[in-house]
């Protein structure tokens, strides 16, 4: 079993399943915890652009909702414990590679400061779970803001209409745009309107933050995309390595519908989706509702643009980013595509000599530094000398959103393989060093370097 202690105190759960059997068996899937009445959420949505009426929840069983002691409020989940009135034939389980996949991307994306759902546990169940192979059966408890999902507000516009969405409608505002409100950055007045302007907010931030660190999540079916903003569904994910502008790894995306470039348009469309089940909820005329929810969904390219720039700023340490820059910004990606360069350690190096900290870092046995990339740093450091406000508080900024330790393909696969043979302690310690990405460590060699040849990863799958 793994278990995220620290998780497991900021939501205030007492004990752990360690000590008291009870909560194995609850997390194990044998027996409720008192008080829960677990059920299985209904929800619809598009695969690879397909409408499926209906998908979920086909092996997610909902404990129940958890307030912390501070009032928020999560869904805590089953993820793998067998079928529901959804299971459409599905065994309702989970193999214990996906579950490793998901426990220890999902905390690392935590860490880097991604929005995430969590894992709060991960329990093999000792029975054997058919799929090309015979492998280990395991099951996840992930904890999320909650798992309403597009695909949820499609089921209730599609299927079943009428009151219930606008119900579903209210209720989503009410549990994750309750804040937004009052602080003046929503509208009140119509519940469709705060549900579409709030989620195409978090959309964009989401999406921005996922680019800037490699990250190609794989199926963003409208399923996979959370009102609440959070990442969701820790299937083929990979992180790149060396940057390939058009990364994708998942083995069933045989078009490259969700390659790395194509996430916010991807997005954006998703957000379209949602739009067209909130139109009878915007305005009783059909024509208003549909200029006010294109006015809205209109607003995720430069809402992307604007976020996504903020990071290149700071990764890049840049004060900001004029338009002037775009070229400079645009070479170094050039660089990095034709020497296929790692991503994190490209822009770690950058972090390094900006910081004069190169020669302290093991950074220099990880990188080398081409002389195109030499030569680039140099009209690099011309503009940073351009830089206005204060030099430290920009290299912080660049420590703070350049990580040195991401959970690498190459990583996530020893720890799925050392799963399957029983063997955790590496993956805790993994899953340990994932919790600061920021900084060096001793050792870092393992955790930081970039796949040997025979190591490298490049396709992954969904695992289902
Ligand atoms: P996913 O790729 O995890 O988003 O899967 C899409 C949907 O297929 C999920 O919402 C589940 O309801 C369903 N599903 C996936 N695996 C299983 C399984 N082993 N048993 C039953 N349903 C499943
Ligand atoms: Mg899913």
């Amino acid at each position: 079993m793994l278990w995220n202690q620290g998780l497991a105190e900021e939501l205030g759960w007492e004990g752990s399943p360690a000590s008291h059997p009870e909560q194995l068996q609850a997390l194990a899937g044998n027996q409720p915890l008192p008080s829960s009445q677990p059920v299985a959420t209904v929800y619809a949505g598009h695969q690879f652009g397909q409408y499926n009426p209906q998908l979920g929840d086909g092996r997610a069983t909902l404990l129940g909702e958890w307030l912390t002691p501070s009032g928020d409020r999560f869904d805590v989940q089953l993820k793998g414990a067998g079928p529901t009135a959804y299971s459409r034939g599905g065994d309702g389980r989970s193999p214990i590679g996906p579950v490793i996949r998901e426990y220890v991307v999902s905390e690392a994306m935590h860490a880097l400061g991604v929005p995430t759902s969590r894992a709060l546990a991960a329990v093999s169940t000792g029975e054997p779970v058919v799929r090309n192979r015979i492998e280990p059966g395991a099951i996840l408890t992930r904890v999320a803001s909650s798992h309403l999902r597009i695909g949820t507000i499609q089921y209730f516009a599609m299927t079943r209409g009428g009151d219930e969405v606008g119900t579903l409608v209210d209720y989503a505002v009410s549990r994750h745009f309750a804040d937004h409100i009052a602080r003046g950055d929503l509208p009140a007045n119509n519940a469709a309107v705060t549900l579409l302007d709030g989620v195409c907010a978090h959309f964009a931030r989401l999406v921005s933050h996922w680019q800037v660190l490699g990250f190609v999540h794989g199926v963003l079916n409208t399923d996979n995309a959370l009102l609440c903003g959070q990442t969701i569904d820790y299937g083929p994910c990979a992180f790149m390595d060396h940057f390939d502008p058009q990364a994708c790894f998942s083995s069933i995306d045989r078009q490259g519908r969700y390659a790395w470039p194509n996430q916010p348009g991807i997005m954006h469309w998703n957000l379209a989706v949602l739009a067209e089940c909130l139109l009878p909820l915007i305005d009783d005329d059909e024509q208003r509702s549909k200029e006010t929810a294109q006015q809205l969904i209109d607003q995720f390219p430069a809402r992307f643009h604007a976020h996504h720039q903020q990071w290149l700023a700071a990764k890049l340490g840049l004060d900001r980013i004029t338009e002037a820059d775009g070229a400079l910004i645009q070479r170094f990606h050039d660089i990095m595509a034709a020497e296929r360069l790692d991503m994190t350690l490209a822009f770690r190096w950058l972090t390094e000599i900006a910081g004069d900290s190169l020669d302290d870092s093991p950074l220099p046995e990880l990188f080398a530094a081409p002389a195109s990339l030499i030569d680039w740093s140099g009209e690099w450091q011309d503009r940073r000398a351009l830089n206005r406000g204060e030099a430290d508080a920009i290299t912080q900024a660049m420590r703070a959103t350049n990580p040195t330790v991401i959970p690498r393909n190459h990583l996530v696969q020893r720890a799925i393989d050392l799963a399957e043979q029983g063997q955790l302690e590496w993956i805790d310690a993994l899953v340990e060093r994932s919790a600061a990405p920021f900084e060096w460590r001793p050792g870092d060699e393992e955790w930081a370097r970039p796949p040997s040849e025979d190591e490298r990863v490049t396709r992954t799958f969904c695992g289902t």
